[in-house]
């Protein structure tokens, strides 16, 4: 039964050789089984007729009935193109091809009968349509119409060879009613039930050949979730798998180091939320398994005092601690905020970056073999193989999304028994990607801010009003606040960008002049030993104005800078802003973001814009973010192991998909080897599916 859907594509009568080839390369369809997976990505309503004289350009598309008059070429060389009217006895309309006008010349007849459908447009005064669909009144009621036709995706090439998307359809109703009656069915009679019911096949030839709108979108519904489903039954299982069989340090102790922190120590007390997210750390490292955990907090929620706390555990039980930054900026911060902390404590903090003089770091490395170093705060240097440990047994990731999972596996094989990992990240995953992508990975959320902080006020001004924009920077100023001013640098090689750096930098030092004033710049091509200066100034507060570009992204922590002002704000995306809006507000001061831009901005740029005024909530923020740009630019599709969805949206099906998540599971405790009989169907779709490519526990 299953053989048949293995049937090799150029079977198919209407395909052949050639065109099976064409389809392997441009959509990789090889199979039957491959072509019913390749479902429209729209439906388009022919259930209608429109009559000429009620045309108006605003209409999205047309279906007329009428008579083609004759093909003319007009227009010389470029502008050459294939012309004819088309009359419904209402009025007539001019049709209009710029390419392939050998091929409509031999396809089309005029004088008979068509059913035209198209986008009407205006063109000197008249009605007229481009390149439109067209069909002989004739075949069209012999069968091949259906109110609600399915748009199939198609490649240029396989236009050019007559594979359109009303071939490939063509193609599926052969398919059709080859297999009908031989799909299998997946999801067992518990599940679909669940569903409405409607078997498998059902689903698919509604989804080629839908009979009614009501239908179709229970088809879809039905197929969506199995493929939600069929990924989240792999993440879960992966999950189990890991949990099983990967060993982990038991750190059983309640010790010295932590109690000591704790009651002598700590320069604040924790919010609920902290404590609650270290005792979950605390728990999953008691476990005598590997920890593979997620933190996401949001910025300012006070996760470094987390990831202090737990590699305080690790050194309680006898371990050491890496702490991995992604920039060399982050990861002095860090061991500068960890050492203030650690004061007067036996606890061993050393830092490690790419330029740790030669000298040093050979002292570095080689107390860190002998484990004189408990905490070791670092940057990408930190993976470089001769770095090695005398018993590593946590490593905390703060955000997380710059490092690559390679380089995550880098540090696991850093000790025989893989170290607890703790991955910290600031960018909120919406919730719907976070449990496609990390549904293999415990995840824990610091959704509370330290108490007494105000909410950044955030506003959009125009470049046109930027002299009022300076006026506010003085009086915050002369309140004693010091103020970011940061400019996109998107790419650092970038010549264009730097000169508006550089130009910024040079007008805000002439408008905030010496010796009232003293302004700053840090970039990314500058080399370390001046930017760390730069910072140490602005840190220390000998500068009132940091010009930076986005190197001050991630954590930077200067309580008392309370301004915020983005140039050219409509050039980044919206995470970013957030996360640039983060460096603010980190003190007991009412704090601003302003966020300049040019007069004219995009619909997508306006969205951005308008979502940053509206919210300082980084869900929202990235739900938004999720929404305009698409899972995959969101977290870098390389790195991302997003799986490819074919019919579900993770944003659009975000309901369904929990709900795939919850059934997934109940099943799971119920038959977690999928043993049952009932279960063999989709024991053996997990497999064909090859979902087990998602491995991110592993990795982590
Ligand atoms: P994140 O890394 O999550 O963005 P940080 O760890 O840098 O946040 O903390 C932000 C600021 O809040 C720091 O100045 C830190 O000292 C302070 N902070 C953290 N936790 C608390 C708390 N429980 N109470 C008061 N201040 C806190
Ligand atoms: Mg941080």
């Amino acid at each position: 039964m299953q053989d048949l859907l293995e049937t090799p594509i150029e079977f198919l009568k209407g395909v052949g050789p050639q065109r099976g080839e064409l389809l392997r390369a441009e959509l990789g369809i090889a199979t039957y089984g491959d072509l019913l997976r390749h479902y429209p990505f729209r439906y388009v309503d022919r259930s209608r007729f429109h009559r000429i004289a009620e045309l108006n350009e605003n209409m999205p598309q047309a279906q007329l009935r009428g008579k083609l008059g004759p093909l003319k070429t007009v227009g010389e060389k470029q502008a050459r193109r294939l012309t004819a009217t088309f009359t419904d006895g209402s009025g007539t309309v001019e049709l209009v091809w710029f390419k392939g006008a050998r091929w409509i010349q031999q396809s089309l007849k005029p004088g008979e009968e068509y059913i035209l459908f198209g986008k009407p447009g205006i063109y000197r005064s008249r009605f007229n349509f481009a390149h439109p669909e067209m069909e002989l009144a004739a075949t069209w009621e012999q069968g091949l119409s259906a109110a609600l036709q399915p748009v199939y995706p198609t490649t240029e090439k396989l236009t050019a060879k007559g594979l359109g998307s009303r071939a490939l359809w063509k193609l599926q109703k052969t398919l059709l009613t080859q297999v009908m009656g031989r799909i299998p069915e997946t999801l067992p009679p518990s599940v679909l039930t669940l569903l409405g019911g409607m078997p498998r096949e059902e689903a698919i030839r509604q989804a080629h050949a839908p009979t009614d709108r009501h239908k179709l979108d229970e088809a879809l519904r039905r197929l969506k979730f199995e493929e939600l489903f069929l990924i989240q039954l792999a993440l879960l299982r992966q999950k189990e798998l890991v949990r099983r069989s990967v060993e982990g340090h038991r750190f059983a102790q309640v010790g010295e180091n932590l109690n000591t922190f704790y009651r002598d120590h700590l320069p604040f007390e924790p919010t609920g939320a902290q404590k609650r997210v270290v005792k979950e750390l605390r728990r999953d490292m008691g476990s005598g398994r590997q920890m593979n955990r997620l933190v996401q907090g949001d910025v300012g929620s006070g996760k470094t005092l987390v990831a202090l706390l737990s590699m305080l555990i690790a050194l309680d039980n006898g371990y050491q601690s890496a702490f991995m930054a992604p920039t060399e900026i982050l990861a002095q911060q860090h061991f500068a905020t960890l050492s203030r902390m650690l004061e007067g404590m036996p606890v061993v903090v050393r830092l490690l970056t790419g330029s740790t003089k030669a000298a040093e770091r050979k002292s570095i490395l080689t107390a860190l073999r002998l484990g004189e170093v408990h905490i070791i705060v670092g940057t990408h240097a930190l993976l470089e193989d001769r770095v090695q440990f005398h018993r590593l047994g946590l490593v905390v990731i703060d955000e997380q999304h710059r490092f690559g999972v390679a380089q995550r596996a880098r540090m696991w094989a850093k000790s025989e028994v893989p170290p607890h990992v703790l991955v910290m990240t600031a960018t909120p995953i919406p919730r719907t990607l976070a449990m496609t992508l990390y549904g293999d990975l415990d995840t824990s959320v610091i959704d509370e801010l330290p108490p007494g902080r105000k909410p950044i006020r955030t506003v959009h001004r125009f470049d046109s009003s930027r002299n009022a924009v300076f006026g506010f920077l003085e009086e915050e100023i002369a309140k004693g606040r010091q103020v970011y001013v940061v400019y996109p640098l998107i790419e650092e090689s970038e010549k264009s960008d730097l000169k508006h750096v550089m130009d910024g930098y040079e007008s805000l030092s002439r408008r905030f002049p010496l010796p009232k004033y003293a302004v700053g710049i840090v970039h990314g091509r500058m080399d370390q030993a001046t930017k760390d200066y730069e910072m140490a100034r602005f840190k220390k507060g000998e500068t009132n104005i940091l010009v930076a570009t986005t190197v001050i992204e991630v954590g930077v922590d200067v309580p008392n800078a309370s301004v915020m002002v983005i140039e050219n704000a409509e050039r980044f995306g919206l995470s970013q802003l957030h996360q640039l809006r983060g460096r603010v507000g980190r003190g007991a001061e009412q704090s601003f973001c302003i966020l300049m831009t040019g007069d004219k901005l995009g619909h997508d740029a306006r969205e951005r814009i308008g979502t940053m005024v509206r919210t300082n909530d980084g869900f929202e923020i990235a739900e938004v973010d999720l929404r305009l740009r698409g899972p995959g630019d969101l977290m870098g599709t390389q790195q991302s192991g997003l799986p490819q969805l074919k019919l579900a949206d993770l944003v659009e099906d975000a309901a369904l998909l929990q709900q795939a998540r919850v059934v997934a599971q109940r099943l799971l405790e119920e038959d977690p080897e999928l043993a049952a009989p009932e279960h063999a169907p989709l024991a053996a779709a997990l497999h064909a599916g090859g979902q087990a490519k998602v491995v991110w526990g592993r990795v982590s």
